[in-house]
């Protein structure tokens, strides 16, 4: 606290992210990146793209990365935005397109970043409740009342909506925004990118940062009706001209383009996943059904908390929400199968350990 912060930013809520550790021998199932690299062409491209030309500004359009987006979506390259993560990209979504007189509507358990962005642009937001299984109502956003913006799959729970309900929201609410933010919709979800098409009020969210392995990176992209991703270029072009740099056009463009070893990173994930969620199962534990790269699962005789800091001790970490509806859960992202092997052994160790309840 400083008496030189505005008010604003004495009342941010910031956003905090799971753990990023310096000691490199724990296994990190907490952030839901790839257990792979990037594909070998996207570190080839970034390495060519490391030279003299480093001195010039990179394209302030990014658009040989959209054109490419454009053509793996079958779009036109007015219907792609990118920017730096998928999270400036729904920075810039709140500013130019949720920011409206109606409240936003999202679902009570969600990306927790939305709410952070509400705070940020003072957008009033309606929170509303998941199922008691945590699946999401879509009865529930059938009134054209105001935007609306959601995780599909959702996170943390990794659930689906299958597309049909996806449609039916877009549909029931012409005259507002829906943002669809698809972060890991490869790993298993019906992505929303066909409607597009049809409905003119819809925005479909992705990054590189989960399935393409290049959390590191930085790159993200909208797609749209063509007249919202002019509001997104105009909040940008009022933010930062260039918020993304020559490496990372090059290596966003690559990894987009190499959409055999996206297919093949994705398969693997989901196998390893299946097999992790039949393993927890037999362990005892309630694994909701997730279409991601992660699982949300808790187990009846346990506190999740004191899961959490039992495979902490045990150089395991994965992430633990203290939120209402979800305490007792625990979100684990899908590593190596040795990984979630390590993962499965150092569960039956702790439930043996210490006793049944
Ligand atoms: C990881 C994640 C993002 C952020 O992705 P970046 O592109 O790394 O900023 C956005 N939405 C959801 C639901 C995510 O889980």
């Amino acid at each position: 606290m400083s008496r030189f912060w505005s008010s604003k930013t004495r009342e941010l809520k910031p956003y905090v992210p799971g753990e990023q550790p310096r000691e490199q021998r724990l296994i990190k199932l907490n952030t839901n990146e790839l257990p792979y690299g990037p594909s070998p062409g996207a570190l080839a491209a970034m390495r060519a793209a490391c030279d003299d030309s480093l001195r010039l500004y990179p394209d302030p359009t990014g658009l040989a990365l959209r054109q490419s987006i454009a053509q793996a979506y079958g779009l036109d390259v007015e219907q792609v935005f990118v920017g730096n993560g998928s999270d400036e990209v729904l920075a810039h979504a709140f500013q130019a397109l949720l920011q409206q007189p109606a409240p936003l509507r999202f679902p009570d358990i969600t990306y927790s970043f939305y709410p952070v962005y509400c705070g940020l642009y003072g957008i009033q937001s309606v929170r509303v409740p998941l199922a008691d299984d945590l699946r999401l109502l879509p009865q529930a956003y059938q009134d054209n009342a105001g935007p609306i913006i959601f995780a599909n799959p959702n996170a943390p729970t990794g659930i689906a909506l299958p597309l049909a309900d996806v449609e039916a929201i877009v549909a029931a609410n012409p005259d507002h925004v829906v943002v669809i933010d698809e972060a890991y919709v490869d790993f298993g979800g019906e992505s929303a990118v066909p409607l597009i098409a049809r409905h003119d009020n819809l925005l479909v969210v992705h990054t590189l940062s989960k399935s393409r392995g290049l959390a590191g990176l930085r790159v993200g992209y909208a797609m749209g009706h063509a007249d919202l991703i002019e509001g997104l270029t105009r909040v940008k072009d009022s933010f930062n001209s260039y918020p993304l740099d020559r490496v990372a056009l090059a290596g966003a463009q690559a990894a987009i383009e190499d959409t055999d070893y996206l297919a093949e990173c994705c398969a693997r994930v989901a196998f390893t996943r299946e097999k992790t969620v039949a393993a927890m199962r037999e362990m005892g534990f309630d694994v909701l059904p997730s279409a991601a790269n992660f699982i949300f699962a808790r187990h009846a005789g346990r506190q999740a908390a004191e899961l959490a800091g039992a495979l902490r001790q045990r150089r395991i970490i994965v992430r633990h929400f203290q939120q209402p509806r979800i305490e007792q859960f625990l979100r684990i992202s899908i590593g190596t199968d040795e990984e979630m092997d390590a993962l499965c052994d150092a569960l039956s160790g702790i439930l043996a350990d210490q006793g049944g309840c």
